[in-house]
Formats: C-alpha cells, structure tokens, sequence
C-alpha cells in the first residue's frame, strides 16, 4: 500500500465512512474477509459501485475470497484521517444543536465538539454534553486554531454572517444544518443538510416511487 495521498472521485469519498463503519464492526467481530455482495447487503449500495470504489484504493477482491477487511481497514483509516483527531465547534445551541453536543460523535469517527457558542444568555456558561457553551461575541478570542470544522444550528437569517466570521477565524469546512445557502470563498468546503427537505423528499418518493 502507498503511503501517497490517493485522488478518488468525490462520490466514492462520500461513501468511505459507510464502508469504514461496517468493516470496523466486522473486524471486531472476528471476521477476515468479505465479499462485495455482504458488503452491498449491508450498506446498500450496489456491489458493481462497491468493486469500482475499492479498485480506486487497491483493493481488488479474489474471486471465491472476497476481500481482506484488515487491509480495507487500514486504508480507511489513512484515508479518512482517522489516526487524527479533528476538532470541531458547534454554533447555535437549540433544539438540534443540543441534540448533537449529547451525541457521541467519537463513537463512529475521530471528531469531537469541543466549544459551542449562542447568543442565549441562560445558555452561555452552561456545560451541554460536556461541551462549554460561550457567547458569539467571544468566538474571535475563543475558538481555538485547531478547530477547522464547525457545524451551524442557528436561525437561517443570522447563517451566512456567522459563517463569514467562522471562515476568518481560519474554520476550513461547515456543516450547514440551516436552510439558508451560504457563500463562502471557494478554500472553503461547506456541506448543506436540511433535515426538512430530506423528510419531505422521502415522503415525495414513498408516494411516486413505492418499493416492490
Ligand atoms: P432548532 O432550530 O435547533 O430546533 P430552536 O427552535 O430551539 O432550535 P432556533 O430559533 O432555531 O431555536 O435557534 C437555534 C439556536 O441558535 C438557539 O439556541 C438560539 O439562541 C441560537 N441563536 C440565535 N441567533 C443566534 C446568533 N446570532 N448567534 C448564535 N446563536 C444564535
């Protein structure tokens, strides 16, 4: 295996943690190897998909054999950084945001939240999950260099703004849990997940396209 940095297409990039989870169950649980159709069973992508994304790290499976989980395993974790913890900050600490400062982010990957920030006084000083909560205000003196992520929970309106301080602070990617669309320089990488589109688009495609 290289140790060079390997250029894969974004798609199979974004499929990664996926696969990672999965063989990281099964290698605790003993197993050695296993074939792309297990593989496609339990993560519900299609085995041709899984054979062509594997081929981009090396990783040819034997016919009759399958493929080594130790091996795919230690790529992953070169891959995905996991050997490096990445620090993250949280911004907006309602209802979701609070859900995600309880959830245990480590369990699955090597991130961790560790400040938040409102502008809710009753909130500010508190420990939610074990993450202190600050006041905005204090982000520029605050948030430490080492945290290049930071997921936004606040109202759409005051997004883009807060983003605009994140990205001068030196945060190199956003997760954006708000409905707003959000511009930054393109150095930056901002991913956009809205929770209400994606329900309604499950309920769009259980209505037109019902399952056999
Ligand atoms: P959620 O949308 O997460 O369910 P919510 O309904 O409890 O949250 P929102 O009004 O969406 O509340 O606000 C989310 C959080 O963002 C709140 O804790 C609020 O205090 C905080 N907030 C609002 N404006 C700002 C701001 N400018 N900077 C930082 N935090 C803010």
């Amino acid at each position: 295996m290289s140790n060079e940095p390997m250029k894969i297409p974004q798609a199979t990039a974004k499929r990664l943690p996926l696969y990672y989870r999965f063989l990281k169950n099964l290698n605790t649980s003993g197993k050695q190897r296993v074939s792309s159709a297990e593989l496609s069973e339990a993560v519900k992508v299609d085995s041709a998909t899984i054979r062509r994304d594997f081929s981009y790290f090396g990783a040819l499976g034997k016919k009759g054999y399958g493929y080594n989980v130790q091996y795919l395993l230690t790529f992953f974790r070169k891959t995905l950084d996991q050997d490096e913890l990445t620090y993250v900050t949280l911004i907006g600490v309602g209802n979701l945001g609070t859900a995600f400062l309880h959830y245990n982010f480590m369990k699955n990957n090597n991130t961790k939240i560790v400040m938040a920030f409102d502008i809710d006084e009753s909130k500010i000083g508190t420990e939610i999950g074990g993450v202190p909560v600050y006041h905005l205000d204090d982000i520029e003196e605050h948030l430490p260099e080492d945290v290049t992520v930071a997921i936004l929970t606040v109202p759409a309106p005051v997004a883009q703004p807060i983003a605009d301080r994140l990205v001068e602070k030196g945060v190199k990617g956003i997760l954006n849990f708000t409905p707003a669309r959000i511009n930054v320089p393109e150095t930056i990488r901002i991913h956009h997940i809205d929770l209400a589109v994606e329900l309604q688009s499950l309920v769009y495609f259980l209505k037109h396209y019902p399952t056999e």
